[in-house]
Order: structure tokens, then sequence, then C-alpha cells
């Protein structure tokens, strides 16, 4: 049921990101590039987690979490590893596994997994598992602009798997060693980038908010320390159960990644500008979603423990219909009287969406049994179908019925769940 969350969770950003948005064309890179790329995009050298081990109980912490933890005073990512450690020693930062303060000095962790290539394992054949989709997107570019022959502004986006070597995975699936991310790349004239990077902004808050994302749960992070070659950078946090977390990052990345590519590979990434005759490497606006954080923020959401007016209570889950994993449930009245016409009914709305059908067990405790997996629409087949060709359906969050005639069934479903 969680992939088909997820699954619906990527076709609505498919939707938004490329269908809905001009010029948008999705991609589908390698995993495994050629390690030159992140050499180019500074990976290899600087993408790491500031560590320290506690001497007392020997756990392993990122420096920056631990300050994070402690006070809101500071902002670790504005600090050196110098600066971090000794506000951890003056401040005696307690160790979340011990509770004493006595830590080694801060090292710093490249976060990429590696592997290799070919029959001989050495340095020369180390590749790595990408830790980001974007330079795919990077690399790309070129490939892209040509074959659908794009002018600028225009976007290139993609899902898939990234995997980092987190050394503190944990809060389910925030944080995690795999995981999705849902990423796109705009690529415009220099001198665009900062009203493109405000609309960015805006979309992906508006996204969240269409997905059922409450907006006072929401916020903007702007960065204080910015990468050097960027010219904005701004996060959008959650308020997940154990606090404010990164869904969303969005990202003013100028020309430096496509100057790096264009200097590691040496083949031009020059845009020939067909209005102007100018020939200039793109600024790129990055907008990037956690598909796997946005899922969990998701299901915090819809998940209620409701008391009913009787005094009984029941576990819903209040997702947006299109979110839903079945959007339909197929429930005889009587498993004896009312089965076959059922799985007909079943078997026909299974060819528009995800349904599911259940005969065991009495009607309440069925249509309890969808509410806990959020399943908008329960129909019901009983004597009225078999003799008037009418079901019931029944609303997952209001629990009222309303009487349908069997062929206004897939119109009124398929209404109901467009996102
Ligand atoms: P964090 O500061 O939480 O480690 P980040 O700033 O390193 O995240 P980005 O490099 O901007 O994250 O990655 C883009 C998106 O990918 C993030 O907004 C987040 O939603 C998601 N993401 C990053 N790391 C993980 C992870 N380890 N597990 C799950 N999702 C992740």
């Amino acid at each position: 049921r969680s992939s088909r969350i997820k699954n619906s969770v990527k076709d609505a950003w498919r939707k938004r990101f490329i269908q809905e948005n001009d010029n948008s064309f999705e991609l589908d890179a390698a995993i495994l590039m050629h390690p030159r790329v992140w050499e180019a995009s500074g990976h290899v050298g600087g993408f790491s987690d500031p560590l320290v081990d506690c001497k007392e109980c020997k756990t392993r912490h990122r420096a920056d979490h631990l300050i994070e933890g402690f006070t809101s005073d500071v902002i670790p990512d504005t600090m050196t590893d110098e600066e971090m450690i000794n506000y951890i020693r003056e401040n005696n930062i307690p160790c979340p596994k011990c509770g004493k303060s006595n830590y080694t000095d801060i090292r710093e962790f490249n976060l990429m997994f590696e592997t290799h290539r070919g029959v001989i394992k050495d340095d020369k054949s180390v590749v790595y598992l990408r830790p980001e989709n974007a330079q795919g997107e990077y690399v790309n570019f070129l490939n892209v602009q040509r074959t659908m022959r794009a002018k600028v502004p225009f976007g290139i986006g993609q899902i898939g798997k990234a995997f980092r070597n987190e050394i503190t995975p944990g809060n389910f699936t925030f944080r995690t060693i795999e995981f999705e991310q849902m990423e796109h790349q705009l690529f415009c004239k220099p001198g665009t980038d900062l009203e493109i990077y405000e609309h960015y902004k805006e979309y992906a808050k508006k996204f969240f908010i269409d997905l059922g994302l409450p907006e006072e749960k929401l916020r903007f992070h702007d960065h204080d320390k910015l990468v050097f070659y960027a010219s904005a950078a701004c996060d959008i946090e959650y308020k997940y159960p154990f606090g404010y977390g990164e869904l969303n990052g969005t990202h003013d990345r100028t020309d430096y990644d496509l100057s790096q590519h264009q200097k590691f590979s040496g083949k031009a990434q020059d845009y020939l500008d067909p209005e102007t005759n100018e020939k200039y490497i793109p600024y790129v606006v990055e907008s990037t979603v956690g598909c796997d954080r946005l899922v969990l923020a998701l299901l915090c959401e819809a998940y209620e423990e409701q008391t009913l007016e009787d005094g009984s209570t029941r576990e819903v889950m209040h997702f947006k219909p299109f979110i839903a994993p079945y959007k339909v449930a197929v429930l005889p009245l009587v498993k004896k009287f009312h089965s076959e016409k059922a799985n007909e009914v079943y078997r026909e709305l299974s060819k528009y969406f995800m349904c599911t059908y259940d005969e065991s067990g009495n009607i309440g405790k069925r249509y309890r049994r969808e509410d806990v997996i959020g399943t908008p629409y329960c129909i019901t087949i009983d004597d009225e179908t078999l003799n008037n060709n009418t079901v019931t359906i029944r609303d997952r969050d209001t629990m009222e019925q309303i009487t349908l005639s069997l062929d206004e069934v897939k119109d009124y479903i398929k209404e109901k769940i467009e996102f």
C-alpha cells in the first residue's frame, strides 16, 4: 500500500512539475555515472557531514545536529568545524545516548557510497552511487536541449533513487540511506534567475498544500550561509511530530554546475540564444523534493483517531482521494447473495482505478478496514443492485451514503479522484 501512496505522490509531482509546467521534460539518467562527474560537482571533495564520537559510550553523532538539538541561538550551518566543537565543549552539550559530554574532534565524513567497476578493485575503478539526481540533469542538459529543440527557460525533471551514507538515519523514512528525490532543474538566461527562484519557492509550497499539508505547518527557511556559487537557497520545512524538517529545497545554483562540467569534460555547455544570437551558459534554478519525506508528512497529516457521536472510535487516514492507495472498495452486503455481482463491479471498475474487494465480516467492520487505509469510497452491492442496478457509495470522511445508478459510478469516482 505504501508503494501505491508513493506512486500517487510521484504522479502528482509529474503532473505539476512536468506536464503542467511549460517546456519541461522528464529524464531517467544513470545512477552510476563517470566518477569525474562527482569531482566536477564537488561531491568527491566536499559532500560530507561533521562527525564526532562520544568517547564515553562510543556512539557517533553529527556535530550540527547536537547543536541544533541543544539551542536555536546559533546556526551550525554558518559555523566552521572548529567553532562547532568549541561550542559543544563550552556548553557541555550532552551525548544523546549516555548524557556525558566528552567528544573527539570533528571529522568530515563523505556521504557517497562507493563501488567498483570491472574486475579489478583499485582506486581507478571506483564509481559512486549518485547522492542526488541533479547532476544527471546537468550532464544531459545539451542532449535534452538539442533533441527537444528546447529554448530557455526550459526544465528537466527526474524522479529517482539517491544514496547517502547517513551516519544517523532515523525518524522512520525521514532520513534513510536510500531514498527517492523528485527534482526539477530550470535552465534560464542569467539575470532572470532570481524571479524564477521566487516563483519555484511558491510553486513547491502550493504543491504541498494541494496534496493536503496545511499551510500553518509549512515554513520557509532561507539559508543564512550560502555555498559560494549559489545566489539564493531556501528550504520548505514541514512540522513533523518530531519537529520541523526539510521537505524541499529551492536553490539558485547560477551557472556553477554547467561551468564545472564544461571544465572537467572539456565539452562546451553553451546555449545559443536563437533570439539574440548570444552564447551563454544558462543559470539553473533547482526545486528538489524528497519523495519519502513527503509521503511521511502526508501519513502524519492524514492519521486521525476519531471519536464518533455514538462514543465509538475509528482510525482513519484522511488522504486526498488521489493519494489514497485504493480509490474504491467494493463490498457485497451479504456474501452469499451479492458476491457474484460485486465481483463483476469490482472487475469493471478495476479497469479505471485501483480497487479493492472485501467480503469477509460484517459491513461495519469492513468500512473500518477501509477507513484505516484511507479508501475514500466504499461501494456496497445489495438487493437494490440486483433489482434496480443501483449502489450505495459511502464517503470515508463524512460516512454519509448516497445512491447512484451503476452506470454513473465510474464518472462520479473519476471526478472525485483528480489532482
Ligand atoms: P538534510 O539537511 O536533511 O540532510 P539536505 O539539505 O542534505 O537534507 P538535499 O541535498 O537538498 O538535502 O536533498 C534534497 C531533498 O532530498 C531534501 O529536501 C530531502 O527532502 C531529501 N533527502 C535528503 N537526504 C535524505 C535522506 N537521507 N533520506 C530521505 N530524504 C532525504
